[in-house]
């Protein structure tokens, strides 16, 4: 599906880019986000390597939550001699970096939608197409942390995980009904 790219593309409003916007803030084209996550690592730091650099391009492309095997896939046509623990070193790395997100209930990575904010939201993930929005509610997520505390539980990780289902495929659902 094209939606989620144009979204990050073009800034004319579509049904997309409006339910993007509801969510969480996105840069507006994948040059930009590449410039922020490099400036961001050279504040931290590190650096923003070719190969960590790729990867993340691929999964800005992609707009949605992608599996390694896809992105090992797009590497070796770029670089054809791609080892998959290159692939696996440069996405732990941009995870470290808060610059993408593990999405555990599709086992995929997807681009951090807040890139330098490093206010990491609540991830609602459709579970047909991997699109994914992120959403930015410090205090509903104080909130339900609380809740998980008071249960007397600790989250697993620092990712809040909504399983759903998107608008697109929501219509796609309902027009094949
Ligand atoms: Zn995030
Ligand atoms: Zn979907």
């Amino acid at each position: 599906m094209k939606n989620a790219k144009a979204s990050v593309a073009a800034e004319k409003p579509s049904p997309a880019h409006a339910r993007a916007h509801a969510g969480h803030r996105h840069p507006a084209s994948p040059e930009a986000a590449l410039a922020l996550a490099d400036a961001y690592c050279r504040e931290r730091g590190e650096k923003l390597t070719p190969l960590r650099r790729k990867v993340l391009e691929l999964l800005l492309a992609s707009g949605r939550a992608t599996k390694a095997y896809s992105l090992l896939d797009e590497m070796r046509q770029i670089h054809p001699g791609s080892a998959p623990p290159t692939v696996y070193r440069a996405l732990d790395f941009l995870l470290s970096a808060g610059l993408v997100h593990r999405v555990e209930s599709i086992n995929a990575f997807t681009v951090c939608h807040d890139l330098t904010q490093c206010q990491h939201g609540m991830l609602v993930v459709c579970q047909q197409c991997g699109s994914v929005a992120e959403l930015h509610q410090p205090k509903l997520r104080e909130a339900l942390i609380a809740q998980v505390e008071h249960a007397g539980y600790r989250l697993a990780g620092e990712e809040i995980e909504l399983k759903g289902l998107c608008a697109d495929c929501q219509a796609a659902q309902a027009a094949s009904n």
